[in-house]
């Protein structure tokens, strides 16, 4: 059967995830986002107490039950401590890259709900002022928020209901290309986000259900290595889509879905990556096999927590991962229909 993931939706799907912040831990904003594409298809999400969303599709066979985990958390910040003048200084929340957010604009959430924006600037901020404004390493201890408001001292920033352990979002600023390019933050993991969505989409549309039970599940604790810690005790696979990598060691490339073979913890397992590979190429899915080196995802996580889990991966491959990354709606749409291929293990035998 010819897989046909809908781009539009794609895109639609993914500037409504990207543009809602969803920082390690922050998921109020987000869930609501879930609930709403989960009711698009007629299913409810359900919760673990990692506040990981689940949905759960009938399969043609429900004595085995398989998950597809795409993250839902993305790099972020919190506030640790505010200074004399009224500056913030943060704590990174997973691989923050300091030189990519210089000069970004970040929002604080504060407990009670309020939202400031400040600028993210570089202790030595100006060439014209600093000696060391070019070279002064860019890290959690010379990086600090400038707050869009009038305050200068730490009681005017506490003022505002500012506390320590705030969670600070940055903005994704994303954009599509004319001829298919993505260009955003947060590619990492809110495209494969989008691309289950899509596979979902085709799926409901052509009435097709999966081979087994099938939990699609959308943890928050990813870019911190534990958000697979934890799986349902009946899952016996788990699939997590997530980026893949682009440089001189890959295959990978923007418009081809990466499948991960190992990752910096462990090989995948072999035998369900072989069935991934074959359900590829069975399909015509333009795909790049490689190993991983700075890198893991929440299937291996499962796998390192003790789960008794076959664990793989794969996804977009993603340029210029953890700064202002790229990918191509192309390697979205393989990876959509490598999703669709696996769920109803169309594999070619
Ligand atoms: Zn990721």
């Amino acid at each position: 059967m010819d897989i046909k993931i809908d781009r539009e939706f794609l895109v639609e799907c993914f500037r409504d995830f990207v543009n809602t912040p969803s920082p390690v831990s922050y998921y109020d904003e987000i869930i609501p986002v879930l609930e709403q594409y989960g009711e698009k298809f007629g299913y409810p999400v359900t919760y673990d107490r990692k506040r990981t969303g689940y949905i759960t599709l009938d399969g043609e066979d429900n004595s085995k039950t398989v998950m597809v985990g795409a993250h839902m958390d993305t790099l972020g910040l919190m506030v640790r401590r505010i200074d004399a003048d009224g500056s913030i200084r943060v704590r990174a929340l997973g691989g923050v890259s300091f030189q990519s957010i210089e000069g970004e604009t970040v929002t604080i959430h504060t407990r009670s709900g309020k939202k400031y924006t400040g600028l993210m600037v570089c202790q030595s901020h100006s060439t014209h002022v600093f000696d060391d404004a070019r070279s002064l390493e860019r890290d959690e201890n010379t990086m600090m928020i400038s707050l869009d408001e009038k305050v200068e001292s730490r009681e005017d920033v506490r003022a505002l209901g500012i506390e320590h352990g705030d969670i600070i979002s940055f903005e994704p600023h994303c954009t599509v290309t004319e001829n298919g390019y993505v260009k955003s933050r947060f590619i990492d993991d809110k495209m494969a986000v989008a691309a289950v969505f899509a596979a979902l989409k085709f799926m409901t549309e052509q009435g097709l259900k999966p081979k087994y039970r099938t939990l699609l599940s959308f943890p928050f604790y990813e870019e911190i290595n534990h958000g697979g810690a934890y799986i349902p005790k009946e899952v016996e696979e788990f699939v997590a889509v997530d980026i893949g990598l682009i440089g001189p060691d890959y295959n990978g490339h923007e418009r081809a879905v990466s499948i991960c073979v190992k990752d910096n913890f462990s090989p995948y397992d072999r035998g369900l990556t072989d069935k991934i590979i074959r359900e590829a190429k069975a399909n015509g899915i333009d795909h790049a096999i490689d190993i991983f080196y700075r890198y893991g995802t929440d299937a291996n996580a499962a796998v390192r927590a003790g789960n008794n889990v076959y664990a793989a991966a794969f996804g977009m491959a993603c340029y210029c991962s953890h700064g202002m990354e790229r990918t191509h709606l192309d390697g979205v749409v393989e990876t959509a229909k490598l999703v669709v291929a696996y769920l109803m293990g169309w594999d070619g035998q």
